[in-house]
């Protein structure tokens, strides 16, 4: 798509307050593909007003209605797929088959199951002698990573509209060509003016302010922990709400019992997926010490299949690849042993980096600690099930993981242990309905589905 010059605000583009402007680079070949305004205060000082102003007469609309917008902005995402999945390959770098399933699809879903719960979600109920509203909070300030561009936008805008409220979203500084098409999309699904409004630009300028504003009611951030932790303290000094969905160090638990060779593929597949850089990846595979030597064998042949610049694409910018090389580096110098990839650049140009397995590594090591956000997976050696689930809990993180045993009974009992938010039971698959969000230093609320919902919401009771 061609790159907008202004911002969208109050229904329409305008020309934004300042002259400065964002390079968008294509991670994949290093070529400028764009450039978008560097937002200011002042920028999204306007845009804050513009949603203010909106906000009354949208939380006032019927939620079918509401829904109806919903639907629409659903159906504008289907029939832009195409382009959704190739300007997400070209600012994200993402193999195109990628960009297509999952970068333009889960998106469609998850606009889709907005439509079906503003619909039927029950914002008014009986208590004793009690009626309860759900209200909407108010303004909503979304931040959003470049990771999953146009999912981390959905995740906050369609549960936000849904509840009644109003957004200004400042999308991440290397992904905003995907925004500025979902902007154009709320305006074709025919939002009314004001209801949804976009500031791209820098983190410390644009986020701070947009996070600062007085006339934010609620923030709802997706990104580093270090900014959320800094988000978070600006949000309480102020009471307001706030939401966040931060880093993750989740572990891909194989018990004895499982289909060893099925839950090493899946588990490889996880992690090398998006090139790694997916907060609920599941980074540390986790097998028991008789079944260790043939994991790691079947992890190192899986991860050929992953091939940089056709199955696997780059990471988003130069930085990032640099950052990912850094802990491939220091796993070698804390001892543990590479079984595929290593530090090296797989091509000459583009962010690329090979696709890495590490065995022998241990819990108190970096590589299984700290979140990378590439394409490294390390592979841990456990004695028994009490060990298994000491290491898996034994990191800040809790945002998700995965359980593989022969009974789904016996992986749901260790699933039930894990201080996490989400768990897959033999590789179950993705539901857009279920509640999204960390444990410990993984966040503070949920997304998707009704719990999603909730976080857009506030109560009031009256009494009879
Ligand atoms: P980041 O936290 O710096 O950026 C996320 C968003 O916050 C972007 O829109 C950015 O512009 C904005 N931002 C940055 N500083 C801000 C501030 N002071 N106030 C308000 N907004 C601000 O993340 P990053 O630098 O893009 O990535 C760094 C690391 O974060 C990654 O390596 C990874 O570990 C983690 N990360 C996690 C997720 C996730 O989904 N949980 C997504 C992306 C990155």
């Amino acid at each position: 798509m061609k790159p907008h010059d202004g911002m969208y605000i109050d229904g329409e583009w305008r020309p934004a307050a300042g002259q400065e402007t964002i390079a968008v680079l294509n991670p994949a070949d290093e070529q400028v593909i764009g450039h978008v305004p560097a937002g200011t205060p002042e920028d999204v000082d306007l845009a804050v007003r513009a949603a203010r102003a909106a906000f009354p007469a949208w939380a006032a609309t019927a939620p079918a209605e509401r829904a109806a917008r919903l639907a629409a902005l659903r159906d504008v995402l289907v029939t832009r797929k195409d382009e959704i999945a190739e300007t997400v390959t070209a600012e994200l770098g993402s193999p195109p088959q990628f960009s297509q399933l999952v970068h333009a699809g889960v998106p469609a879903l998850v606009a889709g199951s907005y439509a079906e719960l503003a619909a039927t979600y029950a914002f008014e109920e009986k208590v004793g002698n009690s009626t309860v509203f759900s209200e909407p909070v108010g303004v909503v300030g979304a931040i959003t990573p470049w990771n999953y561009p146009l999912h981390q936008i959905v995740a906050k805008v369609a549960p936000a509209l849904a509840a009644g409220c109003t957004v200004v979203l400042k999308p991440a500084e290397d992904t905003p060509l995907t925004a500025q098409l979902f902007a154009e999309a709320t305006q074709e699904a025919g939002l009314p003016a004001g209801v949804f409004n976009l500031v791209t630009g820098i983190g410390t300028v644009a986020g701070q302010a947009l996070a600062g504003h007085d006339g934010v009611d609620l923030v709802s951030f997706t990104g580093s922990t270090a900014v959320g932790r800094q988000i978070g303290a600006v949000a309480g000094a102020a009471v307001k709400r706030v939401a966040l969905e931060l880093g993750g160090k989740s572990a891909n638990v194989i018990l004895p019992s499982a289909d060893l060779a099925k839950a090493v593929n899946v588990g490889v597949a996880n992690v090398m997926g998006n090139s790694g850089q997916t907060c609920s990846a599941w980074t540390r595979m986790l097998v028991h010490r008789d079944q260790y030597d043939e994991a790691v064998t079947l992890a190192a042949a899986a991860v050929a299949k992953y091939v940089p610049g056709e199955r696997v694409g780059p990471l988003v910018n130069a930085k990032q690849q640099a950052r990912v090389r850094g802990y491939i580096e220091k796993g070698v110098d804390e001892g543990a042993r590479l079984v595929a990839g290593g530090p090296e650049a797989p091509l000459a140009r583009g962010y690329f980096v090979s696709p890495t397995v590490f065995a022998d590594v241990t819990p108190e090591m970096t590589i299984a600690q700290e979140e990378i956000f590439g394409p490294v997976l390390s592979i841990l050696r456990y004695e028994d099930e009490d060990d298994a689930l000491r290491i898996a809990n034994g990191t800040v993180y809790g945002l998700a993981g995965a359980v593989w045993a022969g009974d789904e009974a016996e992986a749901v009992a260790f699933a039930r242990r894990m201080d996490t938010g989400q768990v897959d039971i033999n590789g179950g698959r993705f539901n857009p309905r279920a509640p999204f969000g960390g444990y410990k230093q993984s966040g503070v609320g949920r997304e998707l589905g009704s719990h999603g919902l909730a976080e857009y919401l506030q109560t009031k009771s009256l009494q009879f």
